[in-house]
């Protein structure tokens, strides 16, 4: 339809990468050739400490450069965090917020993902909003329920399809090499979007990018984005190898 919107594959490096990894980032940005520039939207998401490094790399190459987490305010006694507004300084245009593992290892609820992707809008970031349910929450039936609940309180008022991308995440799928279904993967899809008229207004919803992440290499990624309301891709581990990070977007 005239409003799909132009996907999006995106890389959370996570806690990898140190300064030698600007060749990673060099052979992304050497294999984002013009055609596969037409059909998809390239994002790395590297440690902060690598932030300025690779946004001077990606100049001309347009490869987006984004951080992994953000502190919700813009400045101040919080050793340690950094603001939207570092980022954004910093030449990042993207920032992940509320990703399972901050949500694990932070304690992180929505209404701090909330708050912190208020403060990426604030920064003119796009928030990365995460949500996904853990293999007890699918086991029980509640999946459906959970990424709801966790939407409406994650996604601030302020969104709309330009700050703002939802990425669905799987906790069980993250790292173990295990996938949803299609249809499993098209019913959240579909449930995130209808939410999203509610959150964003029906004539912008459909407009959003919806972002599938958890275990997507170039053997499942065409399987995965050709599911109806499925954006893009948000890339972990296949993220730090160009040659598999490339195959991912290579499957528009
Ligand atoms: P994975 O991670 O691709 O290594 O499963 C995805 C994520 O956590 O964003």
């Amino acid at each position: 339809s005239v409003d799909r919107p132009r996907p999006l594959v995106a890389g959370n490096w996570k806690m990898n990468g140190l300064r030698a990894s600007a060749r990673v980032l060099e052979e992304i940005h050497a294999g984002y050739t013009p055609g596969l520039r037409a059909k998809v939207e390239l994002a790395v998401c590297p440690p902060a400490t690598l932030i300025g490094h690779a946004a001077q790399l990606s100049v001309g190459s347009r490869v987006a450069i984004g951080g992994q987490d953000c502190h919700a305010k813009e400045s101040g006694a919080f050793t340690g965090d950094l603001s939207a507004e570092m980022l954004a300084d910093a030449g990042a245009t993207y920032v992940i917020v509320g990703h399972s593992e901050r949500r694990q290892y932070h304690k992180e609820k929505d209404q701090d993902v909330c708050a912190k992707a208020v403060a990426a809008h604030r920064a003119g970031l796009t928030a990365i909003v995460c949500v996904g349910e853990t293999r007890e929450e699918r086991e029980a039936g509640k999946a459906l329920a959970v990424v709801k609940k966790q939407l409406r309180g994650s996604v601030p008022v302020d969104s709309n399809s330009h700050n703002l991308v939802v990425a669905y995440e799987p906790v069980w799928a993250i790292g173990t090499g295990l996938t949803p279904t299609a249809a499993d993967v098209a019913e959240v899809h579909a449930a995130i979007r209808e939410e999203l008229k509610r959150l964003v207004g029906k004539a912008d919803a459909p407009k959003v990018r919806i972002l599938y992440g958890g275990s997507v290499k170039p053997t499942n990624a065409a399987e995965l984005m050709a599911v109806e309301n499925v954006n893009g891709a948000l890339v972990g581990g296949a993220s730090l190898v160009a040659a598999d990070f490339l195959g991912i977007a290579g499957a528009y």
